[in-house]
């Protein structure tokens, strides 16, 4: 949804096919690091964002079965001084009606299963065909358009990113990565195959530098999986000291 409404701010005429009968996000919480909230804001969603969102005065993670801090760093109003924008927590079911919305209705077709793509072809469950200049795979881990031949260089699969090594920033880096695709495809001067390529390298760029920030996280390398069958010690408690849930963020000001 983002790189469509990145792409139609450059003028790029995008058309998104989605499997589902009807647009609704169910899930959890979402956190949006500043990297992915200062996009959103550019976009122009800052009033919405701040509608909804949840600013936490810190990011705390603890171990599972004894509740001890694993790593703990300031959020709030230090982040937002530090990078020049928020650190937003929200619910999934809040953030999709603000990406949806902001796009013409007629730009989403839903109930539209991808199942194949042929040369630009796609093909859909439904039966209906369509041709397209440039095909942009964001169907994530199960991907059709992922592993396809790309004979004509247009075709262009998502990402591969391995959940657990991104330090929650999958939604974030495919906020990221719909910013950079399209400053990539608004570069008229070059013909389309090489503005694909130059997005491939610095998203896998990207991705590669997340991983690593992602592994050295103190802590990281040593964090225990819960054994499945494992019962948290009633002793323990993961409630928050403290949320804010306030109409305004603590500083308001987004950098550009
Ligand atoms: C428990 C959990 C917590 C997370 N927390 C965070 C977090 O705090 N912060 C963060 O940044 N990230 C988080 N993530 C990661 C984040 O949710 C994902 O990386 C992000 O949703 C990926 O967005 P996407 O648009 O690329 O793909 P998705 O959100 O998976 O959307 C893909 C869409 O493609 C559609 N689709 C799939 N196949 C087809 C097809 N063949 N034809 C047509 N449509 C199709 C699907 O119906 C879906 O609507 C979390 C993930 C999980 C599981």
């Amino acid at each position: 949804m983002t790189a469509a409404l990145c792409l139609r701010r450059h003028g790029i005429e995008v058309d998104v096919y989605e499997q589902a009968p009807e647009l609704r996000e169910a899930g959890a919480g979402v956190q949006i690091s500043p990297n992915a909230a200062r996009l959103l804001h550019r976009l122009g969603l800052g009033a919405q964002l701040d509608r909804v969102g949840v600013w936490p005065d810190a990011l705390v993670m603890r171990r599972w079965d004894d509740n001890s801090v694993i790593v703990e760093q300031p959020a709030g109003k230090a982040i937002e001084e530090r990078f020049g924008a928020p650190y937003d927590t929200l619910h999934r079911a809040d953030l999709h009606p603000i990406l949806v919305d902001a796009l013409p209705r007629d730009v989403i077709h839903t109930g539209h299963r991808l199942v194949d793509v042929e040369q630009n072809r796609l093909v859909f469950d439904n039966g209906a065909h369509v041709q397209a200049s440039v095909v942009i795979g964001a169907d994530e881990l199960r991907s059709v358009v992922m592993g396809r031949p790309r004979p004509t260089s247009r075709l262009l699969p998502g990402p591969v990113r391995d959940p657990a090594q991104l330090g929650a920033q999958g939604a974030a880096q495919a906020i990221d990565d719909g910013w950079v695709l399209a400053r990539c495809m608004a570069a008229l001067t070059r013909p389309v195959p090489e503005r694909l390529r130059l997005y491939e390298e610095l998203c896998s760029r990207r991705v590669a530098q997340v991983q690593v920030g992602s592994r050295s996280t103190p802590g990281f390398p040593s964090v225990r999986r819960c054994p499945a069958t494992a019962t948290r010690p009633a002793s323990t408690s993961t409630a928050p000291d403290r949320v804010i849930r306030s109409s305004a963020r603590p500083s308001g000001t987004v950098h550009p």
